[in-house]
């Protein structure tokens, strides 16, 4: 039999969570595993909108430090990361029906960028004409102008994986793809059953799940003591052909309830999202968009641009689960307004963590939280300036 190898760490789920706490622990020089059952960054975190963003619709509901955090975030990757990170202006056309108003808007824009302590490119204000000619093809029937405001767009799956790769020349890091967790011991340091192509066995001292959307089933197939804490949430997009659409910058369609984002990036145009509740006993897995969704986004879509063929523009589609946590004493059936939006630590056993909810945008503060509690209990030193440290492009 092979040896048992022992770890100081080992991760569960390799999305973007599990690749900033891996990116972490590995900077202070633990000896850390990170696993994943399938594809590091094959679920949520490569079927996002694709934006580190503040979050503008939160303002509406008055979570500013949740947009503050977030923004902070945003601009510190501009500046960590150039080489993933672009920064677009956004444009939020006004209708005479919108459901929020120009000064409104306007107003919640300057907003945004004092959040963002004016890290932000700034806002603006544009004219119905200034504003057709840069779309020509938007529906000009009851507009009166529009909103600007800058976030950044970024390579979901790539960057995910530049953050891995970022410190795999440590002899520190260890990394293992499409290889599930079976089975975990009830103390520390645990012994954990992993299975790939072959059963093995090893230890570790912590454990960290980073499992999104996927922890109630994990819990429940590791048998643990757990109250379900996903309000399943699927959102889907369709990705267009960018000789087909023409569209210089992102645009925000408001429909009644919601915001629908259209978004240039190198190769194709995003448009997305949905939002569409799943039932726990679901497939997570590997979505696909249904017609429902694909309708939804075509009908809004031809309300903005209505002389663009979109229906022979789609060239693919994304599909994933919002790892929305429930919120302490509410019910579910309170959702949307039950959900938290902010990350959240559960410790189900001493020395397991399971770190969920948040956003891509706010991983690095997310893994910084779990790890620096982690230490704290085992009186070891948090360097928060070590996950500051630049990430390139590689060359080849
Ligand atoms: C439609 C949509 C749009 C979004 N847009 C944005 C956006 O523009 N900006 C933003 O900041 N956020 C956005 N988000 C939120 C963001 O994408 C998520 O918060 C984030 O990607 C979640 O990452 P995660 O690592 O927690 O989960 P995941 O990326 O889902 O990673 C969990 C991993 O756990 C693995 N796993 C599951 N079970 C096991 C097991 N038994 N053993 C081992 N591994 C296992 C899975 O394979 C998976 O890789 C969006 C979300 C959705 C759904």
């Amino acid at each position: 039999m092979d040896k048992v190898k022992h770890y100081e760490y080992l991760i569960v789920g390799g999305g973007i969570t599990g690749a900033g706490v891996y990116r972490d622990l590995v900077l202070h020089n633990k000896k850390t595993l990170l696993i994943d059952k399938k594809d590091f960054m094959s679920q949520t975190s490569s079927q996002s909108s694709k934006m580190l963003h503040g979050g503008i619709r939160y303002l509406e509901h008055l979570e500013f430090s949740l947009v503050q955090e977030a923004l902070h975030e945003k601009n510190t990757w501009k500046e960590l990361a150039p080489d993933f990170t672009e920064e677009l202006e956004f444009f939020i056309p006004i209708y005479k029906n919108s459901p929020h108003s120009f000064w409104k808007l306007y107003a919640g824009v300057k907003l945004y960028d004092s959040l963002s302590m004016f890290r932000n490119r700034p806002s603006g204000k544009l004219t119905k004409g200034q504003l057709l000619k840069k779309f020509p093809h938007l529906n000009s029937k009851g507009l009166i102008g529009a909103i600007t405001y800058h976030d950044v767009i970024i390579d979901d799956k790539n960057f995910g994986k530049a953050i891995i790769e970022s410190v795999s020349e440590s002899h520190q890091a260890h990394t293992l793809e499409s290889t599930e967790i079976i089975k975990i011991s009830e103390e520390s340091p645990f012994t954990i059953t992993l299975k790939n192509e072959k059963q093995f066995t090893i230890t570790a001292d912590e454990v960290i799940f980073c499992t999104g959307p996927f922890t109630d089933k994990v819990m429940k197939k590791l048998e643990f003591s757990w109250k379900p804490k996903i309000l399943p949430s699927k959102g889907s997009h369709l990705i267009l052909d960018k000789n087909k659409i023409d569209c210089p910058n992102p645009v925000v369609i408001q429909e009644k309830n919601r915001i629908i984002f259209l978004i240039p990036h190198n190769d194709f145009v995003l448009l997305g999202t949905t939002e569409l509740k799943l039932s726990p006993g679901d497939n997570f897995f590997d979505l696909d968009i249904s017609e429902i969704e694909k309708k939804y986004l075509i009908k809004n879509f031809k309300h903005y641009f209505p002389r663009l063929e979109i229906e022979n523009a789609i060239i693919n589609q994304t599909a994933g689960v919002r790892p929305l946590v429930i919120k302490e004493g509410i019910s579910e059936n309170q959702a949307p307004g039950a959900a938290s939006r902010q990350h959240l630590i559960f410790h189900p056993r001493n020395n397991c963590s399971i770190l969920i909810g948040g956003k891509y945008t706010t991983f690095r503060k997310m893994a910084a939280d779990v790890v620096s509690q982690i230490f704290s209990k085992r009186q070891e030193i948090y360097y928060p300036h070590l996950s500051l440290k630049p990430i390139h492009k590689s060359k080849s």
